[in-house]
C-alpha cells in the first residue's frame, strides 16, 4: 500500500526563527514602505537604472542569505527521512528548506529563490553569490555576463506572473494529497489560500500551523496557534507516529 501523500505549504511565519522577517506578505516590509517596493516591483525594475542600483544594494543587505534553517525546517526534513512521501511548496524564497536538508526535488518554490539571478533577456541563471561580489566591486547594476541583458533576482516580483508551470504542479500536489499542512502563512493571498481550498476540496485533511487566525481555519481539521518551532516538530512527530 502506498503511503499518503503529505503536502506543506509553507510561508514567511516558518522563516521568522531564522531572523528573516516577512518581506513579501499583505503586511510585510516591502508592502508597508512604497519605495522599497519599489525596488521589487518588476515595472520599476526594469524602467529605471537607478532603481535597479538600490535593488542591489538593497540585496547586498538583507539577511536572507546568511539565513540558517531553523528547528521547524529540520523537522520536515526528519519527516521526509523517515519515509513519509512529502512535497513543500514553498511562499519563500529563502532556500532554507534545501539547505536544511531537503533534496531540491521535494521543493517547490512559489515565488522563486533569492539565491539565484535570472537574465530577463535570454534567461540564463546564475548564483546571486556571484551577482553580489560584482556589486561589491563596484558593479552598481551588474548586466548579464552571457548577453549584456538586465539581471535579477529569481524571484517572483511584484508585478510578475507565477510560473504556470510551477503553478500547475501545486495544484496537482494539493489534489493528490491526504494531509496538506499550511504553515506560518496567513492564507490570504493566491496561490496559498487557493492551494488550501483545493486540497480541502479533494479530501486531505487540512491543518493549519499559524499565530494569527486564517480564512480557512474553520474548514481544518486541526488548528494549531503554538509557535512554529515546537507546534510543527511536535505536529510532524504525532502524524509519523500515526502511520507506524
Ligand atoms: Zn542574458
Amino acid at each position: 500500500m502506498t503511503k499518503p501523500l503529505v503536502a506543506i505549504l509553507s510561508g514567511a511565519g516558518i522563516s521568522t526563527d531564522s531572523g528573516i522577517p516577512d518581506y513579501r506578505g499583505p503586511n510585510g516590509l516591502w508592502r508597508r514602505d512604497p519605495e522599497a517596493e519599489k525596488l521589487v516591483t518588476y515595472e520599476y525594475y526594469m524602467g529605471d537604472p537607478e532603481i535597479r542600483r538600490r535593488s542591489w544594494q538593497m540585496r547586498r543587505e538583507n539577511r536572507t542569505l546568511k539565513a540558517e534553517p531553523n528547528v521547524a525546517h529540520r523537522a520536515i526534513v526528519d519527516l521526509e527521512r523517515s519515509g513519509v512521501p512529502l512535497r513543500v511548496l514553498t511562499q519563500n524564497v529563502d532556500g532554507l528548506h534545501q539547505l536544511a536538508g531537503l533534496p531540491a526535488r521535494k521543493v517547490l518554490e512559489l515565488h522563486g529563490t533569492a539565491r539565484e539571478v535570472v537574465c530577463t533577456n535570454c534567461h540564463a541563471r546564475g548564483p546571486m553569490e556571484d551577482a553580489l561580489a560584482r556589486v561589491e566591486t563596484g558593479e552598481e547594476d551588474p548586466p548579464c555576463l552571457e548577453c549584456g541583458g538586465i539581471l535579477k533576482s529569481a524571484t517572483v516580483m511584484f508585478g510578475e506572473r507565477l510560473d504556470p508551470m510551477v503553478l500547475g504542479e501545486a495544484v496537482a500536489i494539493a489534489k493528490a494529497c491526504q494531509v496538506f499542512i499550511a504553515v506560518g502563512t496567513t492564507l490570504q493571498v493566491q496561490p496559498a489560500a487557493g492551494l488550501a481550498g483545493v486540497a480541502g476540496d479533494h479530501g486531505a485533511r487540512l491543518i493549519i500551523v499559524n499565530a494569527e487566525p486564517t480564512p480557512y481555519d474553520d474548514r481544518a481539521d486541526e488548528v494549531i496557534r503554538e509557535p512554529i518551532g515546537t507546534g510543527l516538530p511536535e505536529f510532524l512527530h504525532r502524524l509519523s507516529s500515526e502511520r507506524t
